[in-house]
């Protein structure tokens, strides 16, 4: 496995509970809904780009942040977090941190794995781990819109704890948010190659002069569907 920082790898460890003897949340639907949306559809996209990732550590409670501040400090161990509560984007349900799912090892960047996750989450509006600047965390991706600056300064001013602040999430997704999932699915497809079963008719349908072959995994329009029918019809 390539060294690429500690840190994580030793995060990794205690989200794994060798060095904690409890299992930290995992569960999507502990992050803020719009957060837990992206995050689906994240792992989603990394999928169909041959990435399969894991979720190794959603939200985080205020015992979990201080037991993983204490390590390195008052418990044996590294140090793993500089952020004692709530001063981790985690503890308001505004972070995820991801591992790498395919059996090579959870945290084997080899071929720049983690990165490829980051541009697709980046794509995604996330803010991603490997561009802090000074403690490089890969898994870790954030909601950036609510974390100016990456930090949760702003949301202590506004709501003082997590608690107070998740009092205000609500499951009901906006027209807008629904416009951007929808948006960043579609977004996905039009990235999508074409399946191995239909690379030869697709490629024959281009020769053909039917469609482009442009965009093979996206959706057709019924007008779309018309015009590459008159097409074939017209073609000898
Ligand atoms: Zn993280």
């Amino acid at each position: 496995m390539p060294a690429f920082g500690a840190y994580y790898i030793r995060a990794a460890k205690a989200a794994f509970s060798d060095e904690r003897g409890e299992d930290m949340s995992r569960d999507i639907n502990a992050l803020h809904p719009e957060l837990a949306g992206i995050c689906r559809l994240f792992l989603k996209r990394c999928e169909e780009n041959g990435l399969r990732a894991g979720i190794a550590q959603t939200f985080r409670t205020k015992e979990e942040q201080e037991s993983l501040y204490a390590m390195g400090r008052t418990v044996a161990g590294s140090i793993v977090t500089n952020a004692r509560y709530p001063l981790s984007p985690h503890c308001w349900g505004l972070a995820f941190d991801i591992y790498r799912n395919d059996g090579k090892g959870a945290y084997n960047d080899e071929g720049g794995w983690f990165s490829k996750c980051g541009q697709i989450g980046k794509a995604m509006g996330l803010f991603w781990g490997g561009d802090f600047k000074t403690f490089k965390d890969k898994p870790h991706f954030e909601l950036a819109k609510y974390l100016p600056g990456n930090s949760c300064k702003d949301l202590i001013d506004k709501y003082k704890t997590p608690s107070e602040f998740i009092k205000t999430w609500s499951d009901t997704v906006t027209q807008q948010q629904f416009n951007e999932m929808m948006g960043n699915y579609l977004a996905g497809l039009d990235k999508k190659a074409a399946s191995d079963w239909a690379k030869d008719l697709l490629s024959q349908a281009v020769s053909a002069g039917i469609s482009d072959g442009k965009r093979p995994g996206a959706w057709a329009t019924r007008e779309e569907v018309a015009v590459m029918i008159q097409r074939a019809l017209s073609a000898k």
